[in-house]
């Protein structure tokens, strides 16, 4: 079958896969990866290369059963290579659609797709929104990084946006939050869309009265890692359901949180999701690596890709009864998590979370800055000058969550010298994760 033919196929399923079998699902898996395969190993030099050293030929993958034997690939493999040699040599890399991270992710890459790829998987974003309850006729606004790559020709976008269906009206995340409070309130958007960090910071400004006229019919999350903290913020901020989402620029859509369970449904007629621990896959239950292989793209194939997230698998098949794999939680980037000196990886919000049960009151704003493994600091620009007592309690508070080999230090700053770098988080490390040196036992 051409790719052609596969792609058409893929569109006339799309909007079918969520009322098909778990079996079927599969079967459509097995379909499409055996075509990635053989167009990886026929076209892209790096792939050919990949089975070629470990003995493997693309009819030994059959089903998604026989995916353990190909070695897996990280970003790094990808960046240290030239572009020719990831790319299939069928595609002119001056005509391909480029999807870049920020950088602030930790891994900047860029991913190459034909239009038509880059459409295609689109919809799948679009089937997550219908299921979210996004009505064709509703404005959504998208707080995010507004970057040039983002602000391509997207004719299909442009259509749906001159019929005013499906609506997306950019904010750029770096904006004063006043400033995005204020275009916001002009926008009176049905649905928000943006990072938690950023949702949850604008959600702790505009308060549960409201009275900006910010009055979505939910909140989408995306984008970093949704903790149980920053969604119960978003949520009490603006008095709306949050509904997380779980993207890649690899992948596009990889997960979404099933308004019925609260699990992750896996995009699995997107990709084959992996969950990982050791080596080995991880029981229902269990925390692991992700490790995807994406089922629809062709230019630039991801087979076995380590995604350097953490998520906790879920059960084989949701509760509402839609066929797609699950995942309990989605802890979200290695990124986001502190690597302490024993190994264990900690969250942040693990310190944050006792600090701002009984210390915010004066905080104006903070960051939670891990400088080495050993070293953590916290800025805060507060309201009002601290006393020593409040000072003594945040460094008691967060030295009761930490390993006593960890200096922990305050750092209290004026709003002209609070100027968080890229994208705004409230919590970064400067220490790199890997996930082979991860204690899996402790975390
Ligand atoms: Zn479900």
């Amino acid at each position: 079958m051409s790719v052609l033919a596969e792609s058409i196929h893929t569109f006339s399923q799309i909007w079918r896969n969520p009322q098909k079998t778990k079996d079927a699902i599969t079967a459509f898996q097995n379909r499409k990866l055996r075509s990635i395969i053989a167009n990886a190993y026929q076209y892209v030099k790096y792939y050919r290369q990949l089975f070629d050293a470990a003995g493997i030929k693309p009819q030994d993958i059959k089903t998604i059963e026989d995916l353990s034997l190909i070695p897996i690939t990280s970003t790094q493999d990808y960046r240290t290579r030239p572009l020719q040699d990831v790319l299939s040599s069928k595609i002119d890399p001056k005509k391909t659609v480029k999807r870049s991270t920020s950088g602030s992710s930790g891994r900047p890459f860029t991913v190459h797709r034909t239009s038509w790829e880059d459409h295609l998987i689109n919809f799948f974003h679009i089937r997550v929104l219908q299921q979210f309850g996004v009505l064709p006729l509703d404005k959504t606004a998208h707080v995010r990084l507004v970057s040039a790559s983002h602000q391509r020709d997207n004719i299909p976008g442009a259509v749906r946006q001159a019929l005013g269906i499906h609506r997306v009206y950019p904010i750029h995340s770096l904006l004063h939050e006043n400033e995005i409070i204020h275009e916001l309130s002009l926008l009176k958007p049905d649905i928000v869309f943006g990072y938690p960090t950023v949702l949850a910071h604008i959600a702790g400004l505009i308060g549960p009265e409201r009275s900006s006229g910010i009055n979505p019919k939910f909140i989408i999350a995306g984008g970093e890692s949704l903790t149980p903290f920053r969604r119960q913020e978003i949520e009490r901020g603006f008095g709306k359901r949050v509904f997380g989402l779980y993207g890649a620029h690899e992948f596009n859509k990889v997960a979404w949180e099933c308004p019925d369970s609260g699990d992750y449904h896996v995009c699995d007629d997107n990709l084959v999701l992996e969950v990982l621990q050791n080596g080995r896959p991880a029981a229902v239950g269990e925390q692991g690596e992700v490790v995807a292989t994406g089922l629809h793209s062709y230019a630039m194939p991801f087979i076995r890709y380590r995604l350097g997230d953490i998520v906790t698998r879920g059960p084989e098949v949701c509760s509402c009864g839609q066929p797609f794999s699950t995942l309990r939680a989605v802890q979200g980037r290695l990124h986001d998590y502190f690597r302490l000196p024993n190994g264990r990886l900690m969250h942040p919000d693990k310190i944050v979370v006792p600090i701002m049960e009984s210390e915010s009151g004066w905080f104006n704003r903070y960051e939670l800055i891990q400088e080495e493994v050993d070293r953590i600091l916290l800025r805060i620009q507060p309201f009002q000058n601290p006393s020593e007592g409040q000072l003594v309690n945040v460094k008691r508070l967060a030295m009761s969550q930490l390993p006593s080999d960890v200096e922990f230090r305050i750092e209290i700053i004026d709003e002209h010298s609070f100027k968080p770098e890229g994208k705004f988080r409230f919590c970064r490390s400067m220490v790199h994760s890997h996930t082979d040196k991860i204690s899996w036992d402790q975390f």
